[in-house]
């Protein structure tokens, strides 16, 4: 059975009173059958790991090095989060392409060093608006995800957790539709079946673009959808809550 998330990325906002806020708000509420986990900034997240130990709610990384240590001013390993008990990395967001001009084959490295040391990669894929409105969308994501299918060892596909985000969806409020989510989750199953038949099924994939309270439900019902990634809703206490009872009802019983 594929595994059930919702996911919210602080990316930089937040604050550690906002953690407390969160804590107080999710920790009575989460149950095993839809994992939620938190990515603030890397320094709020020490705090949440402590406000947030011993239940169930787990955080993650925003970002991560494809190194294990040494020279790599101001990044953070692999090796660093799980020693603080962290359960996933985003790696691959749209905004990490954009500003760090991040590579296919970086966010690659930065999924095999994940799973080489324990961390869950959570690999953001998707297109922009030119490149949807080109016929480019398939495209754009066989060539975000073929690096990644080609860098690690296909007995490990089932760990990789792929969050369909299109970049023209991301803090626009403009969610894609039911249609665009289960077309462009089929395809990225499709893509990973051509490369290891069986596996396309296997493997989780989360949508992430303008997801609210309000179109949570018809995002989660949407055949393929195995969570979310949230970001400006994942600062809302009281929204992300209600996200979650949604994900709950809707994937909880799959
Ligand atoms: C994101 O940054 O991954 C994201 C999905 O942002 P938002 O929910 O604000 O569109």
């Amino acid at each position: 059975m594929r595994r059930k998330l919702l996911i919210g990325n602080w990316k930089m906002n937040g604050s550690l009173e906002l953690a407390r806020q969160m804590a107080a708000r999710l920790m009575p509420m989460v149950r095993p059958e839809v994992a939620l986990w938190l990515c603030p900034s890397a320094l709020h997240a020490t705090g949440l790991a402590q406000l947030a130990a011993d239940s169930g709610l787990g955080w993650g990384m925003q970002d991560i090095s494809a190194q294990p240590d040494g020279a790599r001013t101001g990044e953070h390993s692999v090796r660093m989060a799980g020693e603080l008990g962290a359960r996933c990395a985003i790696v691959g967001h749209s905004e990490r392409r954009a500003y760090h001009g991040e590579t296919d084959q970086l966010v690659a490295d930065k999924a095999r060093a994940c799973l080489e040391g324990g961390l869950l990669p959570v690999v953001c894929l998707g297109e922009r608006m030119e490149e949807r409105a080109a016929g480019q969308t398939d495209a754009v994501l066989a060539r975000q995800l073929a690096p990644v299918l080609a860098s690690v060892p296909s007995e490990d596909w089932y760990r990789l957790v792929i969050a369909y985000e299109p970049v023209w969806a991301i803090g626009s409020g403009q969610a894609a539709g039911s249609a665009e989510i289960a077309a462009a989750h089929a395809g990225i199953r499709r893509l990973i079946d051509q490369a290891a038949p069986g596996l396309g099924d296997k493997v989780s994939v989360l949508y992430g673009g303008s997801l609210c309270a309000g179109n949570a439900a018809a995002v989660f019902s949407t055949p393929g959808v195995d969570g979310g990634l949230a970001g400006g809703a994942s600062l809302r206490p009281g929204e992300f809550a209600d996200i979650y009872q949604l994900a709950l009802q809707y994937l909880g019983e799959q």
